[in-house]
């Protein structure tokens, strides 16, 4: 897939920004390439069957990039051993190192783990302190460039460089202070991102090995930091909305900052920083991702089940659980039927509570029901392909529905895929 498959309308108007594409071991991010999807785990990355069990499920939920903490010598042990036993169970998805205040020696310590890793993050607010601070990030970008893996430059609100933050303060003070504190802080996170960059370009890195991002935790400074760097630079950038929080917060954040900018044609790769549920699913913070860009167009991943919200018509709770099921059911076999039924994932399928939009929003998707609402006669059309094709009778609805959605799977995408053997 090359590109956003953006509707005409929309590209006309926002085209997607140009940036410089980074090959993190074969998943392209930016250029044209289409907006990856990533994630991180939250294992111990020294407990490598945890790791491993994480990183896979992460990557079978659709991660295409996986990071993982690097924060001591155990973990750095681990890598190597964490990137083998992904690649005996098929897993091939890039591991990115996150690093802080010791990455420079840790990756010249274990050159194992510095040679497994497709990508090093590297943080500029806290790589090193005065004096040691330069030193320290080059002996970083020196490891890149040695063993040829790009860095992802990511500054972040809660550590920024303090030394660049003071001065930048200062200078407003001394000019008559025309921007508040907050604007001060928003181009301190800009600027360490981009002088970190030319650092790094300096020391040897080409542009096409640097991503930069600059996290912050409040969705109007996202917006303003993301839009300026996005004005002031080319290098591919990744989004992501740090400590978004917990559950539906956490996704109306994210969602509301990164759909902004995203429209704008500014992000070529996200991560949505869910904070877990006790228990919770991590591939929760993927799945909500890959439906963010294909809510907005962006990308197809899974089939869509439109569905209406219900209302005083539908009493029953049919249409709700006939909808879920789908759902469920589509997700649950999209693994497979990614390989066998090339395309599936533009498949939209329609349930609907009542004859009131029931049909019309039946007619648009590839097939719809439209199921009998309170005092309609108990009868449920479905449409296949904009026509009516049957009208289903009688308490086993749900089951003969589902059976016509797996019918005109292998009718129209099973077809395509005889065609190719
Ligand atoms: S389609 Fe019918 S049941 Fe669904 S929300 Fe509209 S009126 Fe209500």
């Amino acid at each position: 897939m090359s590109g956003n498959c953006l509707p005409e309308y929309i590209s006309a108007v926002f085209p997607r920004r140009v940036s410089v594409a980074v090959d993190v071991d074969g998943v392209l991010v930016g250029g044209d390439a289409p907006v990856a999807v990533q994630s991180m785990t939250n294992t111990d990355t020294a407990d490598v069957d945890r790791t491993v069990a994480q990183v896979a499920a992460l990557h079978r939920a659709g991660s295409e990039i996986v990071r993982i903490t690097v924060d001591r010598d155990e973990a750095a042990a681990a890598v190597p051993k964490i990137r083998e036993r992904l690649e005996r169970v098929g897993v091939n998805v890039p591991l990115v190192g996150d690093f802080h205040y010791i990455g420079h020696k840790l990756l010249a310590d274990h050159p194992a783990c510095a040679e497994a890793l497709a990508k090093y993050r590297i943080n500029p607010g806290n790589v090193g302190f005065r004096d040691k601070k330069d030193k320290q990030f080059a002996a970083i970008v020196e490891t890149a460039i040695r063993y040829d893996k790009p860095v992802r430059i990511g500054v972040n609100w809660g550590s920024l460089d303090q030394e660049l933050l003071t001065r930048l303060m200062d200078e407003n003070q001394r000019g008559g202070s025309p921007m508040t504190a907050q604007e001060v802080t928003r181009e301190a996170i800009v600027q360490s991102a981009l002088l970190s960059a030319a650092l790094a370009e300096e020391i040897g890195l080409t542009r096409d090995k640097i991503i930069l991002s600059a996290k912050v935790s409040q969705v109007q400074d996202l917006i303003a930091v993301y839009t300026e760097l996005a004005k002031r630079s080319n290098h591919a950038l990744h989004l992501g909305l740090t400590e978004a929080g917990m559950g539906t917060k956490g996704i109306v954040a994210s969602s509301a900052a990164m759909g902004i900018l995203l429209q704008q044609g500014i992000g070529d790769t996200i991560r949505i920083s869910l904070t877990p549920e006790p228990g919770g699913d991590r591939t929760r913070e993927v799945k909500v991702a890959q439906e963010l860009l294909q809510t907005m167009g962006f990308r197809q991943f899974v089939p869509v089940v439109a569905a209406c919200p219900g209302c005083g018509r539908t009493t029953s709770t049919v249409f709700q659980e006939l909808a879920q099921k789908i759902q469920a059911d589509l997700a649950r076999n999209m693994p497979l039927w990614r390989e066998r039924y090339p395309g599936v994932e533009a498949l939209k399928v329609a349930v609907m509570g009542c004859i009131v939009n029931g049909p019309g929003e039946s007619k648009h998707a590839d097939i719809g029901i439209s199921l009998p609402g309170t005092g309609e006669m108990p009868a449920a059309p479905v449409y296949i392909d904009g026509k009516k094709a049957a009208t289903l009778r009688g308490p086993g609805i749900a089951g003969q529905f589902e059976k016509m959605v797996g019918d005109y799977i292998e009718r129209r995408f099973g077809a395509k895929q005889a065609a190719a053997e």
